[in-house]
Order: structure tokens, then sequence, then C-alpha cells
């Protein structure tokens, strides 16, 4: 049998169309590959470069962007920097699988809790991102266990509460627990320390000059205490004794009665 092949079938990688020689006339181990088009078609906005496998994605149905697996939602995780001035406002948009999608807010969320605080702006935006975050959180956790990706779906990890960030919730908390009590603290020292009200019989110093006085309240038997409070000219009319002076009436109990200072010898 000394038949050449047909010219169409020379070249090296030409499929001889006949036997040749002693090789018996079997289809050889090559299968062509079956059309292209026995593919599901690509769902979405995603297509994938890997068969679906057995779980065939519904068309129109969205698939988790980071694994392909189904079911999914659309939604945008939410993250926040905030460095003084500078603040970063980063998202993350699905749609995600269940697992895929718990990764990604548990570790955006996290990052935001101590990322996100620092900042005056940013202390108020944090928490609205972590808000946001938590009502995408609500809707991904309700799905479905997820299936058909081309991928392994990430792993959730711990829950946010769970992991060392989640203290940094306190941040706010500790920062309105110190302010409040500090301007409270403040305000009393400021208010008493520029003017008590004069009790009468009581013994003060003043740290001031007589135009801008400073009233303090001291024990008497104390070497510094100076004047004595005798008497508050309550009604019209009234004095005091010779040789006292007067005080402010900003010491006295509604702030505008003039109270008599004697001198202590
Ligand atoms: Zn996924």
């Amino acid at each position: 049998m000394a038949t050449p092949p047909p010219p169409h079938s020379t070249g090296p990688h030409a499929w001889p169309s006949q036997p040749i020689g002693p090789y018996a006339p079997s289809p050889g181990p090559y299968v062509a590959p079956p059309p292209a088009n026995s593919y599901p078609p690509p769902h979405g906005a995603y297509a994938s470069p890997y068969p679906p496998g057995p779980y065939a994605p519904q068309a129109g149905a969205p698939a988790c962007h980071i694994c392909g697996a189904m079911p999914a939602v659309p939604a945008t995780v939410r993250g926040h920097q905030g460095i003084v001035v500078i603040m970063r406002f980063l998202s993350l948009r699905g749609p995600f699988c269940r697992d895929c999608g718990l990764s990604t807010v548990r570790d955006m969320s996290a990052k935001t809790l101590w990322q996100g605080w620092w900042g005056p702006l940013s202390v108020i935006i944090t928490p609205i991102t972590l808000l946001a975050n938590l009502a995408t959180w609500d809707r991904i956790r309700k799905l479905a266990a997820p299936t058909g990706g081309f991928r392994t779906a990430l792993a959730p990890g711990r829950p946010l509460t769970r992991r060392p960030e989640a203290l940094l919730f306190l941040v706010p908390m500790l920062l309105v627990a110190v302010a409040i009590p500090a301007l409270i603290v403040t305000g009393l020292l400021v208010g008493d320390g520029s003017t008590p009200t004069l009790p009468v019989g009581a013994c003060v110093r003043n740290e001031g000059d007589w135009a801008n006085q400073d009233l303090q309240i001291t024990d008497c038997s104390a070497p510094s205490a100076q004047y004595k409070v005798t008497r508050r000219l309550e009604k019209a009319g009234s004095t005091c004794a010779d040789g006292d002076y007067l005080a402010d009436p900003k010491y006295g109990p509604d702030g505008a009665t003039i109270s008599c200072l004697e001198p202590i010898h």
C-alpha cells in the first residue's frame, strides 16, 4: 500500500485522512472537544473562565464576584480611615456569596474599628460606616451556603465581636465618659474658685486687689484668713460697721448682695 496522502493533509499537524502503512484504522487517542456553545452562557456581569460544574447558575441571578458561587446578593461593604485631617473612604462592591461577604464585612469593619477614629470628622463617620456594614451583614448572613463557585469561598473568619478590634467600639464611649466628667469638674472648679457664695460667719482671704476681688473661703484659724463675713446688706439703708470692707456683690447668695468683711487682727 503506497497510496500517498491527499495534498490537503500533508502538513506536520494534520491528522491523516487515511491510514498509512501498518497503522490500524483507529481514530487515535485524540478526541475533539465539545463545541464551545455546550457550556452554559456566562451569567450577570461576571464571566467565569471555568465551567460552572454541576450547579448550573440560573440565568440573570448574581454570582459572587470573588468565588463565583451562588446564591449571592449585590452589596457594598465599606471601610473608613481617619488620620487627623486625612480621610479615606473605602468600599468593595459585590455581589457577595455568604462566606465571601461575611469575610469582607468582618475584615473591613475590624480595620475601620482601629483605623477609623483618628480624626475629628472621622469620629462621626466611623460609626456611620459600621452601621452601614451592619445592615449589609444582616442581608449577607441570611444567604444559603455558597455552591458552584470556580474557587473556594473566603473563610468567614471569627465574628467581629470575638476579635480584639471589638474593644475599640469603646473608644468613642471612653471619649464621652472622660470628656463629660472633665467638663463638669472644670466647671465646678472654675465656678467655685472664682465666685463662691460667702456665708455669714465664714472667713476669707483676698487673692486679688479690691477692684478685682478674688475671695477664697478659708478656715478662720488659718494664718491666711484675712476677713470675717459679719453680715449682708440685704435691707435697704443697711450699712456695714465702721472699718469693714465691702465684698463684691457677686459673692452674695443672689450674685447682687454686698457682704461686710471685718478685718481679722
Ligand atoms: Zn464567594
